[in-house]
């Protein structure tokens, strides 16, 4: 198992947004969270990634309790996030976006490589490597908040809603690429609101409401389970 969360709890002031949540992520699995507007993902994402304290519960990844770590050290243990809305610098290059990824990292060999990685898995981005970043389209930038976050050479990805605002084109690119970044070895955390498509790619997935977990199963079992389809597919 990479990755066990243990009755975690987090609040925001008086707000209590997670409410005991309990899920595990074994190696090499694509796990979804989802869920309505407000359930409770991104703070769970965020918490995970050393961004927000939990009032009580336990991180365990890779066996340690991470909890009380700060996100640049998780970043060098391996979990790296994508923010939901992206986040890329704009002002800053498409090559220079990419570097502020790997800036833990010392080697420049190992720097060389991730950039020729990351290019040969979005070969959009090396043709625009030297365009300021603001000028890419949605898509594109959903790419290049992935390339960062690959930069760090993560065991775990953590990705907050990466279809959102995206053109039907680019939602199912950007599905595909999850599968390959997967099938490559990296473990993934997704986090969607677009549970059709996050389901059919995912291992296992979790159903989350007003911050708690209501139930859990195979991606195809909650695809094909009828709750889901009323409360979260359309039908
Ligand atoms: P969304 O899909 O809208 O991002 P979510 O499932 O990711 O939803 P969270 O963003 O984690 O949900 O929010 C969980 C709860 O915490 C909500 O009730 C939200 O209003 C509240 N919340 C989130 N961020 C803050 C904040 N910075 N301050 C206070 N309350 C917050």
């Amino acid at each position: 198992m990479i990755l066990q969360v243990k009755d975690l709890i987090v609040n925001y002031g008086v707000i209590n947004a997670v409410k005991g949540v309990n899920f595990n992520i074994n190696e090499g699995e694509i796990v979804s969270l989802i869920g309505a507007n407000g359930a409770g993902k991104t703070t769970i994402l965020k918490t995970i990634s050393g961004l927000l304290k939990p009032k009580s519960g336990k991180i365990i990844y890779e066996g340690k309790a991470i909890q009380q770590q700060k996100a640049p050290k998780l970043v060098k243990a391996g979990i790296s996030q994508v923010p939901e809305g992206r986040h890329i610098f704009s002002g800053l290059s498409v090559m220079e976006n990419l570097q502020m990824g790997a800036f833990l990292i010392k080697d420049h060999q190992k720097i060389k490589q991730n950039f020729s990685e990351v290019f040969e898995r979005f070969p959009i981005l090396k043709q625009r490597a030297r365009q300021d970043a603001a000028t890419l389209s949605g898509g594109e930038q959903q790419m290049l908040a992935m390339g960062r976050a690959l930069m760090a050479n993560p065991k775990l990805i953590l990705l907050d809603e990466p279809s959102m605002g995206l053109a039907p084109i680019f939602i199912n690119e950007i599905f595909d690429i999850i599968k390959e970044i997967n099938k490559h070895g990296t473990t993934v955390l997704l986090i969607e609101q677009n549970a059709k498509k996050a389901l059919s790619i995912s291992d296992r997935g979790y159903v989350l409401s007003t911050g708690k977990v209501q139930l859990s199963g195979s991606g195809t079992d909650l695809l094909a389970n009828k709750e889901v389809q009323k409360a979260y597919l359309g039908g």
